[in-house]
């Protein structure tokens, strides 16, 4: 072995150094186990990216980073999420999602999206990692927020690159139980939309309670999670029926 080279495989490297920003920055100790269902995850979306597009995202370093660390640094704003019910609206491949689930066993977690093929791969992915905390639901966000068994029935909401947030809280707040708390996770344009949304906070039962700034290792781009309280019920005429929200936002 040439003297510069690592004894240690890419992947051991890879998770090592996760393991040491999941402590640093979020204050999370994952166990061999979890580092080991990251790195199964890792390989299960780059091979199902073949087939499916599921993320832009392929150099496993940078998942790590802005799929898996970014979905935790959610627990910075949501700090008890022990026996917690939460749902991801708009989780596309499971982000935020499937990271949470990972990290905290005692989550119940519920990842809700549109389209069908990529809960087809969390799916897959939850029953090879071995997820208990893990169910999917098919639907538009604008249904879930009507049905009964969605209605106002998660201690969290969160949401990442699905719309701007005067279309997500419409999407959101419904789902969200007076009490609870949605995040949005958002990127340089946070503070804007958060000023854009101000209406619909107010309409659909909220109040806005924060916007943290985030850094995340290695990148320099900015990153908010906009966090939303549930101080009212959101009233029944809310979410409108599918597109509208996106159509004719709440102003
Ligand atoms: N959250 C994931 C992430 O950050 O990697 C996926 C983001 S992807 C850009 C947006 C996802 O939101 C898509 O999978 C889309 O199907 C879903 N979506 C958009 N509008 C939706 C709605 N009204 N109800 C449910 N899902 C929706």
């Amino acid at each position: 072995m040439p003297a510069s080279a690592s004894p240690f495989s890419p992947a051991l490297t890879r998770a090592s150094i996760f393991a040491t920003y999941a402590a640093s920055l979020v204050g999370i100790d994952l166990s061999g186990e979890q580092l080991l269902q990251f790195e199964r995850l890792t390989q299960l979306l780059l091979s199902w990216n073949e087939r499916v597009n599921l993320t832009a995202i392929t150099d496993p370093a940078d998942i790590a980073i802005k799929h898996y660390l970014d979905a935790l640094t959610l627990s910075l704003v949501a700090p008890h999420f022990d026996g917690k019910r939460l749902i991801d609206v708009g989780t596309g491949a499971g982000f935020p999602g499937l990271p949470l689930a990972i990290a905290f066993p005692r989550l119940q977690l519920t990842l809700m999206d549109s389209t069908a093929k990529k809960l087809r791969f969390i799916d897959e992915a939850a029953l090879s990692l071995g997820l208990k905390n893990v169910r999917t639901i098919h639907a538009r966000a604008e249904e879930a927020g009507k049905d009964q068994r969605y209605r106002e029935a998660f201690d969290i909401v969160v949401a990442r690159a699905v719309a701007r947030l005067p279309v997500l809280l419409e999407y959101m707040l419904p789902l969200c139980k007076l009490g609870g708390k949605a995040i949005a996770m958002k990127g340089a344009a946070a503070c804007e939309e958060s000023t854009a949304a101000t209406n619909a906070i107010g309409a659909l039962g909220g109040e806005l309670a924060a916007i943290e700034e985030i850094a995340l290792p290695t990148l320099d781009d900015r990153r908010y999670l906009v966090v939303i309280e549930k101080i009212n019920p959101t009233p029944k005429r809310y979410p409108r029926r599918a597109g509208l929200p996106a159509r004719h936002p709440i102003r």
